[in-house]
């Protein structure tokens, strides 16, 4: 009951909520991503295609981590569950200590806005809207008012060099500024982690450079989890570890032995 005052007089934010949230599981506590023997099939007419074949993977919060693998490999599957964007077939995932298979779609939704920030190699940027417009949409989502969304997404995109493009559209700007849109777009809510699905596969190399620098430098200054899918070895070496799945099935998961920092060109 004393407990129960004390925390009732805390201010409430998210962190303290968090807090909370593991103080009161503390036997419970698994690592911000836990997979156990996850297995995904999609039933198809005829044949049943397993895509994914019985994954381990913890990753902690933190960690930059690079998920590697062939072209149907199962890398996009793996992206989709952990993003809560679909529910395996059998096993566990827990996301921040939170069985994700027993939400339903309201709370899903809420936990990819809340918890989770999404890039892909197409960037899936509105076409006819202003950057600054993209970057504004996921926050009025999640009940940001009009004057506070615009200046974080300002921030926003400043913090990914695009101060001078807030009002262009899209296709006024180089595949890397699209990108470059995109990734302030996951981050303006603050995830807790960062997923990217083959986020340089359309871009050249200096423009895939960049793309890595602004990802290690959300992932040092503000301490975001960040997932990197990719078939470059190249691109897996900006990251600390590096995760191989074939056919459904990890593979490896080693330590990057000599993790390239990446500098912004200018
Ligand atoms: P990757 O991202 O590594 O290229 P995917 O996860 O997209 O691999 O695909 C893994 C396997 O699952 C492939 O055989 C693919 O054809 C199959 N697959 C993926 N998504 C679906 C789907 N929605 N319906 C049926 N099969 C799918
Ligand atoms: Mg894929």
């Amino acid at each position: 009951m004393e407990i129960r005052e004390r925390v009732r007089q805390l201010p409430i934010s998210p962190s303290n909520l968090r807090g909370m949230a593991i103080a009161s599981q503390s036997d419970s506590h698994f690592p911000l991503i836990h997979c156990h023997r996850l297995f995904k099939s999609y039933p198809m007419t005829g044949i049943e295609v397993h895509a994914l074949r019985g994954i381990d993977l913890d990753i902690n919060e933190g960690e930059m981590v690079a998920i590697m693998g062939a072209s149907g490999s199962g890398k996009s599957t793996l992206m989709n569950i952990i993003g809560c964007m679909d529910k395996q077939t059998s096993g566990e995932y827990y996301l921040d200590d939170a069985d994700i298979s027993k939400q339903e779609e309201n709370e899903l939704a809420a936990t990819r806005n809340r918890k989770m920030g999404f890039v892909f190699q197409r960037y899936n940027l509105l076409a006819r809207s202003t950057a600054l417009y993209n970057v504004e949409l996921p926050m009025f989502y999640a009940s940001i008012s009009g004057a506070e969304a615009e200046q974080r997404a300002r921030e926003a995109l400043e913090d990914v060099g695009l101060k001078d493009f807030m009002h262009h559209w899209p296709n006024q700007m180089s595949g890397g500024q699209q990108q470059r849109v995109s990734i302030a777009r996951a981050m303006v809510n603050r995830p807790l982690v960062l997923l990217a699905d083959e986020p340089t596969g359309a871009l050249d190399t200096v423009s895939t450079k960049d793309i890595m620098a602004i990802f290690q430098k959300m992932h040092q200054e503000q301490g975001t989890t960040v997932m990197v899918i990719t078939h470059e070895p190249s691109v897996a070496d900006y990251c600390q570890r590096k995760v191989v799945i074939r056919d459904g099935q990890i593979v490896s998961d080693d330590k990057v032995a000599n993790q390239i920092i990446a500098r912004k060109s200018a």
